[in-house]
Order: C-alpha cells, then sequence, then structure tokens
C-alpha cells in the first residue's frame, strides 16, 4: 500500500467527504481498491456522519494534520447527535468514536435505521465551490434534520441519490447535487 495523501478539511466538511475527495486525489478509481487501504475490513460501509474502523496507515494520516479527537468535533455529527443527551452518554460515544469500535450509535439520538435519509446540498455553495476550489464537498451543516435551507444563502437544499443510511452499496462519493 502505497501512503494516502489526505486531502485537508474545508470548514464544516464531513470527514467522509474528505475521504470521498481523498480517494479522488489519490487515484483510487474503483471503491474497492480505497477501501482495502483505508478500512481495517474492506467490507466497510463508510459511515456518512461519523467515523469507521480506519487502517493504521490512513489514521497516521489523519493525525497529522489534527488529534483525532479534533476529527470527531469538526468533521463529524457528534455536536448534533450529542446536543440534548446527558454528560455520561455524550462521553460515551465520544469514546466509541475515538475507538472506531461502531457503537456510537448507541449513545445518540440517531434517528430510526428505517429512515430514507440522503446527503443534502445548497446549490450555491456547490457553485462557488466549484469556481473557488475546482471542487466542491459535503457540508455538515446540510445535514441537519430540521434545516431545509442553506444558512449562508437560504437557498433551499438539494437531496442528493446518496443514501445517509440503509443498504445502497458502499461507496465514497464525493459532493455533487444528483437529481433522483
Ligand atoms: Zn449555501
Amino acid at each position: 500500500m502505497s501512503k494516502i495523501h489526505i486531502c485537508l478539511p474545508y470548514e464544516d466538511e464531513l470527514l467522509y467527504s474528505v475521504l470521498a475527495r481523498t480517494r479522488v486525489k489519490n487515484g483510487y478509481i474503483a471503491y474497492t481498491y480505497a477501501a482495502e487501504d483505508f478500512f481495517l475490513s474492506p467490507k466497510t460501509r463508510p459511515d456518512i456522519e461519523f467515523v469507521n474502523a480506519y487502517s493504521d496507515g490512513l489514521l497516521e494520516e489523519l493525525e497529522k494534520i489534527k488529534p483525532f479527537s479534533e476529527w470527531i468535533k469538526e468533521n463529524t455529527m457528534f455536536y448534533y447527535y450529542s446536543h440534548f443527551i446527558p454528560e455520561d452518554r455524550k462521553t460515551g460515544a465520544f469514546e466509541s468514536l475515538m475507538q472506531r469500535n461502531g457503537e456510537h450509535g448507541k449513545n445518540m439520538c440517531m434517528p430510526a435505521k428505517g429512515n430514507r435519509r440522503f446527503l443534502r446540498i445548497c446549490p450555491i455553495c456547490y457553485r462557488n465551490e466549484i469556481q473557488t476550489y475546482g471542487e466542491a464537498y459535503w457540508h455538515r451543516s446540510h445535514q441537519m434534520m430540521e434545516m431545509d435551507v442553506c444558512t449562508i444563502h437560504n437557498c433551499r437544499l438539494m437531496e442528493s441519490t446518496v443514501k445517509i443510511s440503509g443498504t445502497a452499496s458502499p461507496s465514497l462519493i464525493t459532493a455533487r447535487p444528483l437529481k433522483k
């Protein structure tokens, strides 16, 4: 496995989105090749809102950018889902995320598994990012369920075809406003 060059996170970007851009930048054409290098198990389904059991190589590169605890705080939905839960459960969830053991959902108020939820995107953020950076990214703040507009542009968020939960085949897809 060659060294993975992690893309630096943008403001409010999901870690999933950073890894999706990293997949493209490192030339992984097929998801399965990236999965072999990124995760402890190549059968991993990327957790769009949180973290996964990453390979030692990927983790090492992530931690060169900032401590893993900062990735959790700044690039996952941890604060969103743990805002209203008691302190001990919040601590438990954070520890699960630090250990990447997949148990974090047990301590947080997560939506029911059966809910059909898709990653959302603001078309104006998207256009601006493409113009400014030559690429776009998935924002954390666009995935908050009770918010249907982008707080920067007051623009209605669009649903993509990327399923947040459910049985779609695992993938790491970069941000784009796909119409269903
Ligand atoms: Zn926007």
